[in-house]
């Protein structure tokens, strides 16, 4: 049985269909991410799941349990905001203690878990502070706290990174996937960023325009996108798409009929530069980003497309360099003109 239950979730505002009927089942203990660009209603289906928003359509069930129009208070789901969201006069025990303390809570059992969770989240030397006396991350940390001592039965988190700077939401996102192994709690988060949602998730959610485009792992996402949306949405840099138009000889040659007039995509990786008059495209380098551990060498081919190789060796290239450029087409994702898997 499914832990967490959507069937058929539907969000209107006003005239306008922002969830169209949404169908996920989330087992217990599971790390889904919510992913998709902005305004595909990643958020509004996280506020429908916490009650925040007024369900129009489907059915949402907990456990078995319908709680489609169940008040938030009562869903036993925490949600941990972008914002913090935090009381700026309460302390940070009182800020972490208030929803037990709400709900009649006895205060010896408040306190111990209000010990545990900071103690989880490194925030036992600043309970007694107030918000403004903390640094963004440690406000983070707080808000997730808060969460921590509720003991719900499934975490909410929405973009819960966004204003940290980058190097804290690396040693944050690494603070949550420990939580997370920690205390294996059901948990779903949204968030627009790619990397986080391959480094956290079990299950990626891959939304656009209020519907699910794919569900899976990170790595089935990567190595089998349903379509080249999803296959231009994960990964960093972004997969190479070349249109038809953009196609040497040598691509031509080998794709399958059902691709002519659509695109290939290839991974960076899947981009091997070397200076092989019989490669499959030649060009020019236009941009060398040397990155220490990885290279990552920006090209255009005489047919004008735009390419980027992943190396993991450092290179000789420069900008303005005569370049070919092998294909690893076993690898390569065949699209027709509308975006759908052909197969090889
Ligand atoms: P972002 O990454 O930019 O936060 P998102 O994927 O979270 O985007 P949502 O905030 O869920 O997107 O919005 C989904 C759609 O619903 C958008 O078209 C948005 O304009 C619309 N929408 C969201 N909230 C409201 C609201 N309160 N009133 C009217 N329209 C809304």
């Amino acid at each position: 049985m499914a832990y967490l239950q959507l069937q058929g979730i539907e969000k209107f505002f006003g005239d306008h269909r922002a969830i169209k009927g949404i169908d996920l089942e989330i087992k217990p203990g599971e790390f889904i991410v919510f992913v998709g660009p902005s305004g595909c209603g990643k958020s509004t289906l996280l506020r429908l799941i916490a009650g925040l928003e007024h369900i129009d359509g489907g059915t949402l069930s907990l456990e078995g349990r319908d709680i489609t129009h169940l008040p938030s208070s009562k869903r036993d789901l925490a949600m941990v905001f972008q914002s913090y969201a935090l009381y700026p006069h309460m302390s940070v025990a009182e800020n972490m203690s208030f929803a037990l303390k709400l709900a009649g809570a006895p205060k010896a059992e408040i306190d111990e878990k209000v010990k545990k969770a900071a103690d989880i989240l490194d925030l036992t030397k600043y309970l007694e502070r107030t918000p403004k006396e903390l640094s963004g991350g440690q406000r983070q940390r707080v808000a997730i706290g808060r969460a921590i001592v509720r003991a719900p039965k499934v975490f909410l988190f929405d973009e819960p990174l966004s204003n940290l700077d980058a190097a804290l939401r690396g040693q944050t996102r690494i603070e949550i996937a420990k939580l997370h192994r920690d205390l294996g709690a059901t948990t779903i988060y949204v968030t627009h960023d790619q990397v986080e949602a391959m480094t956290l998730a079990d299950r990626v959610v891959v939304l656009r325009d209020g519907l699910i485009e794919q569900v899976g792992t990170p790595l089935e996402l990567y190595d089998n996108p349903a379509n080249q949306f999803v296959a231009q949405f994960i990964g960093t840099p972004q997969m190479n798409i070349l249109p038809y138009k953009q196609w040497s000889a040598a691509i031509k040659a080998l794709a399958p009929s059902a691709a002519k007039e659509g695109s290939i995509g290839l991974r960076p990786e899947c981009v091997v530069l070397g200076s092989d008059a019989s490669a499959k495209v030649q060009g020019k380098v236009d941009v060398v980003e040397a990155l220490g551990a990885e290279t990552l060498v920006y090209i255009t081919t005489n047919e004008g497309a735009q390419l980027v190789a992943r190396q993991s060796e450092r290179t000789p290239l420069h900008m303005g360099d005569t370049v070919s450029a092998d294909l690893a087409l076993d690898q390569a994702h065949w699209f027709d003109s509308k975006g759908r898997v052909v197969k090889a």
